[in-house]
């Protein structure tokens, strides 16, 4: 049998005398869509953020395809792990262009990183949209952009924080369904809220 895509072992943290975070495991395939039910404060976004790589646990094990990313002493830093996050506050950078928040994270020559960008903005439905400014767009298509520069460097795992809880309902629907067929291309995606 393959590995899990993502394995989390007995995962801890604590913040002065609260536990946050409490032995956690969790096994997800690839493909395997997950949600983090539970109640305000009980520590679904502090296991996002260990996750990522964004906050260090106090003990117990994350592995990316069997592969040990961090544990209780050593870290790989977010930007090695693989691993997209599309957080509530999923700001995009004010002072760079559709095309460019898109393609912030990618690797590769110019060519393929402009290509890149603009197959993503084709996927959710921004063509046209490269050369404007975020403080252009609207929430939706703000979230849509965030979206994209999310997916477009082939994250192994997708992590979705409450990303969706800014937004009406109208659009709240639209959008998700959005983000589950991008993800549906190959992730697995942790997610937290009310998806
Ligand atoms: P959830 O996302 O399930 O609402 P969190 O993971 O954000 O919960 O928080 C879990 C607990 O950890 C809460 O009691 C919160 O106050 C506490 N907490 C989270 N981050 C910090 C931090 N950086 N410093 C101190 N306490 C924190
Ligand atoms: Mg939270």
């Amino acid at each position: 049998m393959s590995d899990p895509r993502l394995e989390i072992r007995n995962l801890s943290r604590h913040f002065d005398a609260s536990k946050a975070v409490d032995g956690v495991c969790l096994s997800l395939s690839p493909g395997q869509v997950t949600c983090l039910l539970g109640p305000s404060g009980c520590g679904k976004s502090t296991t996002l953020r260990i996750v990522a790589g964004v906050e260090r646990q106090d003990s117990g094990e994350i592995h990316v395809d069997g592969e040990l990313v961090s544990d209780g002493t050593s870290s790989l830093p977010p930007e090695q792990r693989n691993i997209g996050m599309m957080f509530q506050d999923f700001a995009l950078f004010p002072h760079l262009s559709v095309l460019k928040n898109i393609a912030f994270g990618l690797t590769g020559s110019k060519l393929e990183r402009r290509n890149r960008a603009h197959e993503l903005l084709e996927r959710v439905d921004l063509m046209g949209y490269g050369e404007k400014m975020p403080h252009e767009l609207s929430g939706g298509e703000q979230q849509r952009v965030a979206l994209a520069r999310a997916v477009a460097p082939r994250p192994k795992i997708m992590l979705l924080d409450e990303p969706f809880s800014g937004l009406d309902d109208r659009l709240r629907d639209g959008i998700r369904d959005e983000t589950l067929k991008v993800s549906a291309r190959g992730w697995c995606c942790g997610s937290d809220g009310d998806a």
